[in-house]
């Protein structure tokens, strides 16, 4: 089975293909199958796609913020009527559920050209009155942008990046990870049909160096990365050199903290969903799940029932909701840790392998008796291993959930309204829930604090990632010199 796409690249409004390249293999994660190839972007291509995206991003400056916008919603609309085509290449790009990648992909990629569509019309600067004189600010495009994709969220984080980016009138080039090129093209390929100009939006392919390439080019503006802590620190370092501006959304070890008083069904729901939704491979998810002592039996008990009933199988079956890994590569990477968590002596409550079928599957996996030190409750794993912890008291939970590099996210399960405020307050995280878990819709700021992040995408806050403040003073007097 062969499944596209029409050419490695997309730039200057149309496809464009390479073969010099080097030949990337596009593996169906649910049987191993290589359904496609595109090709490393070359010297040349990341030169075509740079110079269309300086020049395209003059003339779409010049226009209105409410015509970009209305280009920008019709993208939008058009992702939502092609929504189950677009999720069948998304589990075929990423071998996540379509139950999953109907609700959760084109769907939020639309969302967010949909809302910074509807904010490109209202960003405006202020006027600011000194007397006589007075200041007047204007919200400035930074010019061209680099995006760097993950594998986990193909369409979403292509969106997440091009709508705010777009919005204030930038150009972008896009680089999807190597693991899953093809949904980004299919964005690109959208924007253009939606009225997008050729060249705002463009897609190039390739591995880290080809990321490298975009990053240190003098042409370029501004860099938002998706991926792991150790690529953001090279990636942020790289950008520093010319003082570029980033944004970096990078990895978490999140802690999720569940009181004796919280609702166990609810509390084991969220749990669930932090843990294994997308086969454990989301960024932001709760893998550090601490569990006052309490109710640690119940928790633990309703928790292996639930994951017990896990459909695994064909992610094209709409009943399946727990696919395969990514990669063969990020399987082993897993399947690693679930060994040294047995090694170091947590207590395994289920799961702990690989599923016996082709393709990259690993069961959802639940430690029990884990403890601070334990590599599984330090290191990011990307996969569906939870780690649950005891606790005692509620100054105990938030020094250990501090006690950690990254701060993505956080959550607390409890029916103390005080309590649930008052922890999540002191909680070193950038992206938090109250008796609930992983939600991220696109009116909300996302990102994280420490090692997690710097700058925010989602909602308003994105949009000052993405654009400058220019402030002009304007004297209506005469000018006071001392000579
Ligand atoms: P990586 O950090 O390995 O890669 C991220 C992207 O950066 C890929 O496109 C990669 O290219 C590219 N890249 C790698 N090296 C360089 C370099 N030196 N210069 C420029 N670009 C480079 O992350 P993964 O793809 O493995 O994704 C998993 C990670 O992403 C996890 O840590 C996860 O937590 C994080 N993540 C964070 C999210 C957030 O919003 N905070 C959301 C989703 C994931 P290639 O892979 O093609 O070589």
């Amino acid at each position: 089975m062969q499944i596209g796409p029409i050419a490695s690249h997309f730039i200057d409004g149309q496809y464009v293909e390479d073969k010099s390249g080097t030949p990337i293999p596009v593996i169906y994660a649910a049987s191993g199958e290589q359904i496609a190839t595109v090709y490393a972007a070359t010297p040349a291509i990341v030169e075509q796609a740079l110079e269309s995206a300086r020049k395209a991003q003059k003339i779409w400056a010049k226009m209105t913020g409410t015509e970009r916008g209305r280009i920008m919603r019709r993208a939008a609309d058009i992702m939502r009527e092609r929504n189950y085509d677009l999720s069948v290449l998304e589990t075929y790009d990423t071998g996540k559920p379509l139950q999953e990648t109907l609700v959760a992909d084109a769907t939020s990629g639309a969302d967010s050209l949909e809302y910074f569509g509807g904010l490109a019309g209202s960003l405006t600067g202020e006027h600011i009155p000194m007397g006589e004189d007075w200041v007047y600010t204007m919200r400035e495009p930074l010019g061209v942008c680099v995006g760097i994709g993950a594998w986990n969220y193909p369409t979403q984080i292509a969106c997440w990046k091009a709508a705010p980016a777009l919005a204030c009138g930038n150009a972008m080039v896009f680089k999807p990870s190597e693991t899953t090129p093809l949904c980004a093209l299919k964005v690109a390929e959208i924007l253009h049909e939606a009225g997008l100009p050729a060249g705002v939006y463009n897609v190039v392919q390739g591995m880290g160096e080809v990321g490298g390439a975009l990053v240190t080019d003098p042409r370029v503006d501004k860099v938002s990365l998706t991926g792991s802590v150790p690529t953001g620190k090279k990636v942020y370092a790289a950008a520093a050199a010319d003082m570029k501006h980033v944004t970096m959304e990078l990895g978490g070890k999140s802690p999720l903290v569940i009181f004796d008083d919280a609702d166990v069904e609810n509390a084991v729901g969220g749990a669930i969903n932090g843990n294994f939704y997308s086969s454990g491979q989301v960024c932001s998810n709760g893998t550090r799940v601490f569990v006052q002592k309490g109710i640690k039996e119940a928790f633990l008990k309703r928790l292996a029932e639930r994951v017990g009933n896990a459909v695994i199988g064909d992610p094209m079956d709409e009943a399946v909701n727990f696919g395969p890994m990514v990669s063969e590569n990020q399987m082993n990477i897993v399947l690693g840790y679930m060994e040294k968590g047995k090694a170091e002596g947590a207590r395994l409550i289920c799961g702990g392998g690989r599923v016996d079928k082709e393709g990259w599957y690993l069961e959802p996996t639940v430690f029990a008796d884990v403890t601070d030190d334990m590599t599984i409750a330090r290191e990011e794993i990307f996969g569906p291993v939870m780690s649950v912890l005891d606790f005692n008291t509620e100054e105990e939970v938030i020094a250990r959930a501090n006690d950690t590099e990254f701060g993505l996210s956080a959550g607390v399960f409890t029916n103390d309204l005080s309590r649930a405020h008052r922890v999540i307050g002191a909680l070193e995280a950038g992206s938090c829930f109250i008796n609930s878990y992983n939600d991220a819709p696109v009116e909300a700021p996302f990102g994280g604090v420490k090692a997690s992040g710097v700058g925010r995408e989602n909602s308003k806050e994105a949009i000052k990632h993405f654009s400058q403040v220019k402030s002009v003073y304007v004297r209506m007097g005469d000018v006071e010199a001392a000579f």
